[in-house]
């Protein structure tokens, strides 16, 4: 039950709640599902016509595919069909929340937001800042990139009662100088606002970053000395982190966002999901589009269960040719050790849910607002229907975490019938 103003009354099987609220005006949407709407934590907005375009790593990738199309943001107009587009593709898929970065020219970055304004989709919106090390096409003035975020930081940070929000979106420290994410720190703590960027997604980029910055003990240092870490800090990717890197991205209580098909795209590696979450890590779930292929974030929790397997499976192998070895136990187990062959056992896909749902409200530290259907929260939810992934229509006879586990791992297009946002339908028939 959703009021006049976009928030949930009372969230309950729909016998119940007729039975509890008789009278009330109700539209029967079974047997689809209610649902919460998804939380993408991580996408790039511009990179959306550059999807699924294989063969490269991440700089590579980054110097041919990306930067190319991103400079032609500098007209403002393309930001207006690539946003509307963007934006669309994410309801239908039942993403509600959207997490993504801009380029880094202001005026497209306005048309984009004005876009999500419209559209009516809940979205945490940045310019990228990047003043070194990147085509002369896109590389801003340290002083001018930070004018220009503030700018839009102070027109659009919480606008329509917080449907709307800014984070300082410096793109990686390979292509940044200390000034610039120094500086940014400084203006999203005074504005409230989040930061996005990347960390420890590639070994090259990793190399790169170790020579740029010998000052800084590692990759997650760099960050730490710019002030950049802190409970509204969204870092996508995270997948080589060392222990003290973890320690200290713990202590700031900063998220790491799982990408899991981009990784697996641009050949970075595994992220090692369970790992991180049983060392009580925040983390959160993302496309990562342009180098993930699709916005479909069902296909994420997807990819975040089957990685997470393969990673289970690949690890007991290990552990079993370890065994075979004439060592003693304790020899044993030094070396499972020292290669991290724990054997945790892999993500459900109902924790795939989590992730994708109340898991990334809690990054955003909006668990409060979105994230679950429960009273007195925005009735951002989905109309999902189970059929569309159903080959045999057995529904009846599968428990639900049943039904979840095929709409996860069987999404289609179509699927999703309908998308709310504070109670206003932002998609469907
Ligand atoms: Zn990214």
């Amino acid at each position: 039950m959703v009021d006049g103003a976009g928030r949930i009354l009372a969230a309950a099987p729909f016998a119940a709640l007729q039975r509890l609220h008789p009278g009330e005006p109700v539209q029967d949407l079974r047997p689809a599902w209610i649902l919460p709407g998804l939380v993408d934590l991580h996408a790039h907005l511009p990179q959306y016509s550059a999807v699924a375009l294989d063969g490269l790593e991440l700089l590579p990738w980054l110097e041919n595919h990306i930067f190319p199309l991103e400079a032609g943001f500098a007209d403002p107009e393309a930001a207006v069909p690539a946003a509307r587009l963007f934006f669309a593709h994410q309801l239908a898929w039942g993403t509600t929340t959207s997490v993504a970065y801009l380029t880094v020219h202001q005026e497209a970055a306005d048309r984009a937001f004005r876009e999500a304004e419209a559209c009516g989709i809940r979205a945490i919106l940045g310019k990228v800042m990047m003043d070194r090390h990147c085509p002369d096409a896109l590389r801003e003035d340290t002083a001018a990139s930070l004018a220009q975020s503030a700018e839009l930081c102070e027109t659009w940070h919480g606008r329509d009662g917080g449907r709307l929000g800014y984070a300082f979106t410096p793109r990686f420290a390979p292509v940044c100088s200390m000034d610039l994410m120094a500086g940014l720190s400084r203006e999203a703590e005074k504005h409230g606002a989040w930061i996005q960027t990347h960390l420890s997604e590639n070994l090259d980029e990793i190399a790169r970053v170790r020579e740029l910055f010998p000052e800084a003990r590692d990759y997650t240092d760099v960050y730490a000395r710019a002030g950049m870490l802190g409970p509204r800090t969204l870092l996508g990717h995270c997948i080589h982190l060392s222990e003290g890197e973890r320690a200290v991205l713990r202590e700031a209580g900063a998220t790491l966002v799982h990408c899991p098909r981009s990784n697996a795209f641009i050949k970075s590696g595994i992220m090692p999901l369970r790992q991180w979450l049983a060392e009580g890590h925040r983390v959160g779930l993302a496309s990562d589009v342009g180098g993930g292929p699709s916005l479909d974030l069902w296909g994420e929790m997807a990819a975040a269960c089957d990685q997470s397997k393969q990673r289970w499976a690949e690890r007991r192998a290990q552990l079993r040719r370890l065994e075979a070895l004439d060592l003693d136990a304790d020899a044993r187990g030094r070396v499972a050790e020292a290669l991290g062959l724990h054997a945790h056992a892999p993500i459900t896909p109902v924790e795939a849910f989590h992730l994708a749902t109340l898991g990334g409200a809690r990054a955003l530290g909006l668990e409060r607002t979105i994230g679950s259907l429960e009273p007195g929260k925005d009735a951002d939810f989905i109309v999902l229907d189970p059929r569309a992934a159903d080959p045999l229509a057995d529904r009846a006879v599968l428990r639900p975490e049943e039904v979840l586990s095929r709409c996860i791992y069987r999404s289609t297009p179509g699927m999703v019938q309908a998308a709310y946002v504070r109670g206003r339908r932002v998609h469907g028939r």
